[in-house]
């Protein structure tokens, strides 16, 4: 139906893959693909225009690995500031529900899916949560959709307010507050009344509702299916009822999920569950990355994100491998080595990975070795020429003082730096000497 994103990059960046850095006219050319995809993907021509902008800015002169196209690198950039957009403050799926009993109000065109939403949530938070939930329908106008909120309590073993004929949404609202607290439940659930579209009654009676209920949270439920539509629906509701949140239903339906980045763009509110189904159980906390993935249009985005972060790590450490074989160890090689310690969480994190080594990392603490060594070191060589940093045997005292404040440290620092170099270098050497058997070309196989 679609045509994948990658695919449509593949042949606009072919040509690209010897150059060193991604140019400001070719990243423009992906980027007119990836509009057409997220407007495909039923994403807003507003958001998705300021969206590309954004993007635009952050690739241009990024380098160009060597292992995956431009055009896949265009992609996981494109990827991370789509999950960027996405995620919300705090935690995925949290709700404001201290303080018991913790009203949340529901609300929601009818047919998005919010009884439905309303029984998955109470579900979730009494199995997994421990939480003794209370519900209550305040539709009035569909008496079928208030048994419909009593026999879903029954199934999912949650119980309901019971129905009071001719009773109107505010008053049940205070009966199931004062029936909340005490029956010493732990929240209690609004589920309001939905029409077909949105109407100066609706809005009313969800505001008097509101006001009477004080809701922690109040989630509006929205088909994720109707796009746009969807949007515009959360924009309303937010302003005449204040939104805290959003479920998004029929997530488990074809649509590319581009609703969720307008919502988000637009109203600026967090996407909190998403529904993917029917059953009582198809409910599950909001996650970026999936949704990021879905509008990219492709299952795999994942493995080819973490493929091009791999890559990139797996080029530095062949070429320092290759130049290691043949003893060459420079400060570039040292950088890296340095790099990557910290990426391991430092000598703490290293030293605690490796078993038996906990107490040595305490012993490493205590002696102040740190990771702002780490970092004072790798601000030091990149005080350096390009040409310092091949041959270090280069500097000379006046440049060391020079590179030592830049850096803001003593010379003797750098000294020591310059030492550890000198001394891995002449270990790269034996170890390259030891022949076609030696344990660095061992490890290449
Ligand atoms: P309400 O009018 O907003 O209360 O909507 P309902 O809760 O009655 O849901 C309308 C229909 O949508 C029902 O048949 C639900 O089973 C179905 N539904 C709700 N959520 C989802 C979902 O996430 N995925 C799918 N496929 N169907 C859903």
């Amino acid at each position: 139906m679609f045509e994948n994103l990658s695919e449509r990059l593949g042949g606009v960046f072919d040509r690209l893959t010897k150059q060193g850095a991604l140019s400001e006219e070719d990243v423009a050319t992906a980027l007119r693909e990836v509009r057409v995809a997220l407007l495909e993907a039923d994403v807003s021509l507003p958001v998705a225009r300021d969206f590309v902008k954004a993007v635009q800015e952050k690739a241009t002169g990024q380098a160009v690995t060597k292992s995956i196209t431009p055009g896949q690198q265009v992609v996981k950039i494109v990827h991370d500031a789509l999950i960027d957009v996405l995620k919300g403050e705090g935690e995925p799926g949290a709700l404001k529900i201290d303080n018991p009993p913790a009203p949340i109000l529901m609300v929601g065109l009818q047919g998005s899916g919010k009884t439905t939403t309303t029984a998955k949530l109470a579900k979730r938070l009494t199995d997994r949560d421990g939480k003794r939930v209370l519900m209550a329908s305040l539709d009035v106008n569909r008496p079928a959709a208030m048994e419909q909120l009593a026999i879903l309590g029954m199934q999912i073993g949650v119980d309901t307010l019971p129905i009071v004929k001719g009773e109107d949404p505010v008053a049940i609202a205070k009966r199931a507050k004062t029936q909340a607290g005490l029956g010493g439940y732990d929240v209690y659930m609004l589920d309001t009344a939905g029409r077909l579209h949105i109407d100066e009654e609706l809005i009313a009676q969800a505001a008097a509702v509101r006001d009477v209920a004080n809701p922690r949270e109040t989630l509006l439920v929205v088909d994720g299916l109707t796009g746009q539509d969807a949007v515009n629906v959360a924009t309303e509701f937010d302003d005449k009822i204040g939104v805290s949140g959003v479920v998004l239903t029929r997530m488990d339906g074809d649509g590319r999920g581009g609703a969720a980045l307008s919502m988000r763009a637009v109203t600026g509110k967090p996407i909190k569950f998403v529904g993917l189904g029917e059953k009582m159980d198809a409910i599950e906390t909001f996650e970026p990355e999936r949704i990021a993935g879905r509008i990219l249009g492709m299952g795999d985005i994942v493995a080819l994100v973490e493929k091009a972060q791999e890559t990139l790590e797996i080029e530095q450490t062949e070429r320092m491998m290759k130049r290691m074989t043949k003893g060459q160890f420079n400060m570039n090689d040292l950088k890296m080595q340095l790099e990557q310690m910290l990426k391991m969480g430092g000598m703490e994190g290293m030293m605690g990975m490796m078993p038996g080594m906990g107490k040595m990392a305490k012993q490493v603490e205590a002696a102040g070795f740190d990771d702002s060594i780490l970092k004072r070191q790798i601000a030091l060589i990149q005080s350096m020429t390009k040409k310092e940093r091949a041959n270090p045997a280069l500097l000379q005292a006046s440049r060391k003082k020079r590179i030592a404040a830049g850096a803001g440290l003593e010379v003797s620092e750098l000294n020591k730096l310059l030492k550890m170099q000198r001394q891995m270098g002449d270990m790269m050497k034996k170890m390259g000497r030891m022949g076609k058997g030696g344990m660095l070309k061992q490890a290449m196989k």
